[in-house]
């Protein structure tokens, strides 16, 4: 019997009696601590049932008696913690840990899985992409840098990875943020560097495996872990691969392989007409020649990516020995000799990572007790020799072939050799008495072996074409080669009546799995049948998300309510913000707050009716008995609603507003969640709880506001949009020292109109994007002209959104504009809004770094109106400040008011950060700004935004 069948017995034994339950009283209950939860692939718990790694690893490794009480909280108690490090003494929990590793876990460079640009472990995929790495990734217990490991990687290979300012000379770039997966999601890095968990969870492939750590049990009782340790050691020694196979079982689909060159390669491979490679001609199932014709496992392998590749094209040379086979490539005869056998830390030459593991075997007669063994390579001679058949007992010969026949003819007991070869001839040539001796086995691994002729190049051509080989599809291919070596001819003498008796149990069997099939097959149809009714029904009333009502279930039910009862009403709920979530933290991240919503929405609801329209938008229908009561309910579910909204999700900086509509017997309630929308929809940019109760005079501001939308788009085409300068002046010198352009609608029907109408509604719908690139379009052109016409050219700031801030392209998309232009960047200023807060900032350091190399002033616009944060001035590398207007116009300022902002600006004038007072009006104020060392004025006190052209006048005139 295989190993392996021994294996399964033993396992399905102990399943067996363990359900049997024959010893109730020994039975022992193991509380089990999973560190690290819910881990994708190492321990999930889904329906009522485990799985993953770590459980198949502890049913595999655990006693009969044992049984395992799972828990991932650390406060209960426990007798084994799985998944520890060894050496992290602030993650210590038993006083005992098992001596092998049960599992080493990955971290690697994950891509997406439709982006198969790349080779599995090849860090040149990994050329020219932006990384995303996390600020702290908590590894088990401690704090790591991901980034510094993986940088450490790319130094050891040569190859130069950097971030922010060391970008520059990189092959690789990573970026330190703050949700990678988040980041990756949306597309604003290439890749992740992330464990194999996470890349299991969000199907991420593996481009390069950078580092891993050994995972371990710990126990305080150190026979549990003597129990563990010998049972692994027992699953070792009748299946060494289960380690291995078991960690394929889960992470496999992050390893897939995938095959890519890049354009050195590809070019090389253009350029050369083949590669020669030399083959066994007797190394079946490996490869052999029968009836003239090459055949085998690897070679069919090699041919199906020749014929994949239409640039690779190999020359076989066939040879009958592995010394041949050498020495042809010693001579330069041959590139690469397809198989080579040796065993770990015993190969000859330069050889390519093994495509195939396999045992060397001891076959020998089992009548003959005495007699000499064949060795037919010279690896498995030397560790013949090496386990005590001395000279005299080990015989090499050419190939296996040779072995066999000296066998045949007597003159040796039995065979040395891999496992595969030797059970492909033995099977073939029919050798029964030959039986396989357990007693001795080593690993024998298969390779491509290099000749001095093969250039670095090609190597890595062939390394790649190595990552597509597929060990366990390989294994699959051998079996089958070993199986067909022999086939008895069935068809000779071929009697029916002989066959049935033959045959009867096969044949019930078979006839009984057909019916099985049919009826299987019978339930499938109508189980089919029955989910689609099911999901027409679902597709209409039930949401996708929430799995609540849609807006058309709950418009049946509400109308069939409301036209029996009085006194309904309905709350329309819209997140501020929400689409920040989105942007920010990913759909994901968004689709979970919602689901949490939707139930906190129902928690609350008792005698009402709760629906998701679309989006993050939500109705209840409330019943409530006269007008007091109603506005307390409605103060209650507003108020808790938004209560909820903060403390779950604070990081997301939303809000929430609530528009409400009575229902009318006699209207659909559709139209009244039109007018709680729309009530919603006037309480534009609040902050904290809002309801607005509809109204008549509302419709008006809802059309305001639509108007808007429906025109913005083509405002834009007909160059409606028009840039003022506003003149920043020297008070001192009375010199124009820059301009700041600020946008005009200039509608043909409304006339001009002011950023205050519009730029909040462009923000929300993100239209304010295409309109900033557009006003710094027109500051480029008015600089162009300036410079052309030879006029004194000073520095203009725009202003941008933060919206901007997200897209790592921003920097790319200004100098494509500045340089079409060919401006200066020294002469464009960007401006960015400071109640983003520090923090907000700060998250966007590396995008302000880059804008700031590339040579953009940088200006921290509105300073003093919200955070006022000082670090800003060390941390991120500004050019100015803008004192917000309310600086030179509140008088009533305290003293430590007073002289805090006169430290920040005698600091910005020592670090030549330049410092501009805004929205100065009068003379007071100028004395005040003046006195307090600020020079430069931004304010109606010498000109309002002009239009292009008074804007040069004014600018010409104060020369
Ligand atoms: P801001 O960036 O703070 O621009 C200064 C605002 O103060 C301008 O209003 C300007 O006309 C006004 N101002 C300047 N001096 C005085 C003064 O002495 N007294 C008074 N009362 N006001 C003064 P404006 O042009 O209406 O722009 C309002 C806001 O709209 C800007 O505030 C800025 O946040 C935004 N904005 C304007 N243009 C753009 C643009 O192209 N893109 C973006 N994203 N936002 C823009
Ligand atoms: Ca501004
Ligand atoms: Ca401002």
């Amino acid at each position: 019997m295989r190993k392996i069948h021994v294996f399964l017995l033993i396992l399905i034994s102990t399943f067996i009696f363990s359900c049997l339950n024959v010893d109730a009283s020994s039975e022992k209950i193991i509380n089990v601590l999973i560190q690290n939860g819910n881990e994708k692939g190492y321990f999930e718990y889904k329906d009522g049932e485990y799985s993953g790694y770590y459980y198949d690893y502890l049913m595999a490794v655990k006693k009969d008696s044992w049984q395992y009480n799972f828990t991932t909280d650390k406060t209960k108690p426990y007798d084994i913690v799985v998944g520890t490090i060894s050496n992290a003494e602030n993650n210590k929990t038993g006083d005992y840990q098992t001596k092998y590793p049960i599992v080493s876990k990955d971290y690697i460079v994950g891509f997406s899985n439709t982006n198969y640009d790349f080779t599995v472990n090849d860090i040149t995929s990994c050329y020219n992409k932006l990384i995303g790495a996390g600020m702290n990734d908590y590894i088990y217990g401690t704090t790591t840098a991901l980034n510094s490991s993986f940088k450490d990687f790319c130094k050891n290979q040569g190859i130069n990875c950097g971030s922010g300012s060391d970008r520059n000379n990189s092959k690789i770039t990573y970026s330190v943020v703050d949700d990678p997966i988040e980041y990756f999601l949306e597309d604003m890095v290439d890749g992740i560097l992330v464990d194999d968990s996470k890349a299991l969870e969000y199907e991420l492939l593996s481009a390069v495996k950078f580092s891993s750590i050994s995972l371990y049990i710990e126990s305080k009782n150190k026979d549990l872990i003597d129990t563990i340790d010998n049972n692994v050691n027992f699953i070792n020694s009748i299946d060494s691969d289960y380690i291995s196979t078991l960690k394929n079982k889960y992470f496999s689909s992050i390893y897939q392989r995938t095959l890519k060159f890049n354009d050195e390669e590809l070019e090389y491979m253009q350029g050369r007409s083949e590669i020669n490679v030399g083959v066994l001609s007797c190394s079946a199932p490996f490869s052999y020649v029968e009836n003239g014709q090459l055949k085998g496992v690897i070679t069919n392998y090699i041919k199906r990516i020749e014929e994949k590749f239409e640039n690779v094209n190999f020359k076989y040379k066939t040879y009958d020995s592995i010394e041949n086979a050498r020495k042809a490539l010693l001579s330069g005869e041959i590139d690469i000799n397809l198989v080579n056998v040796y065993y770990i830390g015993n190969s000859n030459g330069d050889v390519s990572s093994s495509y195939y593991k396999d045992k060397i075997g001891i076959y020998l007669d089992k009548h003959e007790k005495n007699g000499k063994i064949a060795a037919f390579s010279e690896h498995t001679f030397e560790y013949a020799k090496s386990i005590g058949y001395g000279d005299n007992s080990v015989i090499l010969f050419k190939n296996i072939e040779e072995a066999i026949k000296e066998y045949k003819n007597g003159n040796v007991r039995g065979i040395i050799g891999a496992t595969s070869i030797c059970s492909y001839y033995i099977n073939k040539e029919q050798l029964f008495n030959l039986e396989l001796s357990l007693t001795k086995s080593e690993t024998v691994y298969y390779s491509f072996e290099y000749g001095s002729t093969i250039s670095s190049i090609s190597k890595s051509i062939i390394t790649k074409i190595t990552s597509q080989i597929d060990e366990q599809l390989m294994k699959n291919e051998i079996t089958s080669e070993i199986i067909n070596a022999y086939t008895p001819s069935l068809v000779e003498n071929f009697r029916l009546k002989d066959f049935i008796n033959k045959y009867a149990i096969v044949l019930v069997t078979v006839f009984v799995i057909i019916i099985c099939i049919i009826v299987f097959l019978a339930s499938v149809i109508l189980f089919n049948i029955n989910r689609s009714r099911k999901k027409a029904y679902d597709e209409i009333y039930v949401d996708h998300l929430t799995k609540g009502n849609t807006l058309k279930k709950f418009l049946l039910d509400v109308n069939k309510i409301v036209k029996d009862e009085e006194n309904w009403s309905v709350i329309y709920f819209d997140i501020i913000n929400f689409k920040n979530i989105n942007t920010m933290f990913g759909e994901k991240t968004g689709d979970y707050v919602i689901v949490k919503l939707y139930n906190k929405l129902v928690s609350m609801a008792l005698d009402s009716i709760v629906a998701r329209i679309y989006a993050d938008r939500f109705v209840v229908a409330v019943k409530y008995s006269n007008e007091k009561n109603y506005i307390e309910k409605l103060d209650y579910y507003a108020k808790l609603f938004y209560r909820y909204l903060i403390s779950e999700f604070p990081d997301f900086n939303v809000s929430l507003r609530c528009g409400v509509a009575y229902a009318s017997s006699s209207e659909d309630i559709s139209i009244t969640i039109d007018h709680a929308s729309q009530a919603a929809h006037i309480l534009n940019k609040t902050t904290g709880v809002n309801y607005l109760v509809f109204d008549d005079t509302m419709a008006l501001e809802i059309i305001k506001k639509s108007e808007i939308e429906r025109d913005m788009e083509k405002a834009l085409a007909s160059k409606e949009f028009e840039a003022f300068y506003q003149p920043k002046v020297n008070a001192l010198t009375n010199e124009i020292v820059g301009a700041e352009a600020l946008i005009r609608w200039n509608h043909p029907t409304k006339g001009l109109l002011s950023p205050g109408v519009f730029i909040d509604i462009f923000e929300s719908n993100g239209f304010i994007v295409d309109v900033d690139f557009y006003i710094f379009t027109l500051v480029c052109k008015h600089i162009r002209n300036e410079l052309d016409e030879g006029r004194k050219v000073v520095t203009i700031s725009s202003n941008f959104s933060r919206a901007h801030m997200m897209s790592y392209n921003f920097v790319t998309k200004l100098n494509e504009i500045a340089d079409k232009f060919e401006v200066p960047h020294k002469y464009l200023e960007i401006e960015l809004t400071e109640t983003m807060s520090f923090d907000a900032l700060s998250q966007y350091k590396d995008v302000i770094v880059s804008l700031r190399s590339a040579g953009y002033k940088i200006a921290i616009d509105d300073f003093g109106s919200g955070y006022s944060s000082i670090q800003l001035l060390y941390n991120l590398p500004i050019t100015t400040l803008k004192l917000d207007a309310t600086y030179a116009r509140k008088t009533n300022k305290s003293d430590f008011e007073d002289s805090l902002m006169q430290s920040i600006i005698d600091i910005c004038l020592k670090n030549d950060i330049d410092i501009i007072c805004e929205g100065v009006e009068t003379k007071e104020q100028l004395d005040y700004v003046l006195s307090r060392n600020c020079t430069n004025i931004q304010g109606y006190y010498f000109s309002r935004p002009l239009p292009e052209i008074e804007y040069i006048k004014y600018k010409e005139g104060k020369k």
